[in-house]
């Protein structure tokens, strides 16, 4: 069996997901240990451009299943993990990658069971060491690190997103094989998407996060936070204690039963840093904690922690790095 390892590329709205770049990254190192060719696989509707941006990822090849049914709007599980568990079927990688977004985890675990794979979900690192496909993911909300050897191989990884920089998309294309799609019974379909009105920027994929907890005090305790992000073009996420309270919405919640992001800069503001809020952020590669209270213990973690009152902090922040941004 050929040492392949299959991308499986997220797309949205007719482009690549960052993440599928990132993908390619993680490819290039385990290719490095493990030879063989790296290929990816897009599934979604009208992908012409999406395959073209990946095809210029600097990989060897691109499968694509493009059709109506698997528009992303339309999700549905079962479909989309069938069209998927074929295409691994036909490509015969050794080792497939997913990013362990929603989307990722829904379909890895379907196509493994499919399978009879083996599947390592939510890794922060892969590496092909002496013949073995060794992982490391964060274990108990982020207090631990697990290393993980695969038995065997074939083997499926979900990797968390933003932990590896994304290749640029400017090699020189390689083919793009339009793959058949069988459909099949499907139980439960997405029958509505509500996109939101604002145009924030995405969460999970943002370089810079400022988060607010239940030291925002309120709805309105968030405007300082979405000023600043402003100035930071960063999304504006929160602790399940601002959500619970109904401050924010649900899709803003960083932790164990919300979003992992991991941004270059991720800007705590009142949040004292319960291990399941850890558990979203901690792998976050510069982390401010603003928090009145000196022993909170988000300042554990944090790389810089400001003791003090987040309703002066923040303004005050955010006035000077307008000056920052002024001068740039
Ligand atoms: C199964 C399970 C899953 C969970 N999942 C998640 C999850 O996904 N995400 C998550 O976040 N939590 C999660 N939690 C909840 C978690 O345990 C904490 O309760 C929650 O993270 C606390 O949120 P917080 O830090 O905003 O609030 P608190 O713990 O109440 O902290 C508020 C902080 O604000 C500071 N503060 C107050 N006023 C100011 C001010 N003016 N300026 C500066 N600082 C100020 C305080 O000193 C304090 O440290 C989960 C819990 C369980 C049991």
């Amino acid at each position: 069996m050929p040492n392949n390892i299959l991308i499986v590329a997220e797309t949205r709205d007719g482009a690549p997901r960052k993440v599928a770049f990132e993908l390619v990254t993680v490819a290039k190192q385990l290719a490095q240990g493990m030879g063989g060719k790296i290929e990816v696989f897009a599934m979604g509707s009208n992908l012409a451009s999406a395959a073209q941006a990946l095809a210029q990822a600097g990989v060897s090849k691109v499968y694509v299943a493009d059709d109506a049914a698997l528009d992303a709007s339309r999700f549905a599980p079962e479909l989309h993990a069938a069209v998927l568990a074929d295409a691994i079927r036909a490509a015969q990688p050794a080792v497939v990658l997913f990013g362990a977004t929603g989307v990722g985890k829904e379909i890895s675990a379907r196509a493994a069971a499919k399978l009879d794979w083996g599947l390592v979900t939510d890794c922060t690192d892969a590496k092909f060491e002496n013949g073995a496909l060794v992982l490391t993911k964060p274990v108990y909300a982020g207090k631990a690190i697990a290393t993980v050897k695969a038995k065997s191989l074939p083997a499926m990884v979900s990797v968390r997103p933003n932990i590896f920089p994304p290749v640029e998309a400017n090699a020189s294309a390689a083919p793009v094989e339009i793959v058949a799609v069988k459909m099949v019974n499907v139980r439960a379909k997405v029958a509505e998407r509500v996109k939101k009105a604002e145009t924030a920027v995405d969460l999970s994929e943002a370089k810079i996060v400022v988060s607010g907890g239940r030291g925002v005090r309120g709805p309105e305790g968030f405007e300082p936070l979405h000023a600043l992000a402003k100035v930071l073009g960063a999304a504006v996420g929160a602790s399940r204690a601002a959500v619970d309270a109904g401050w924010v919405d649900y899709g803003t919640q960083v932790g164990q039963t919300g979003k992992t992001v991991s941004p270059q800069l991720y800007i705590a503001c009142g949040i004292s840093g319960a291990i399941q809020h850890l558990a979203g952020m901690s792998s976050s590669k510069n982390i401010v904690a603003i928090n009145k209270d000196p022993d909170a213990p988000i300042f554990k973690v944090a790389d810089y922690g400001i003791a003090g009152d987040l309703f002066e902090v923040v303004p005050a922040l955010t006035e000077e790095l307008k000056k920052v941004m002024a001068e740039k």
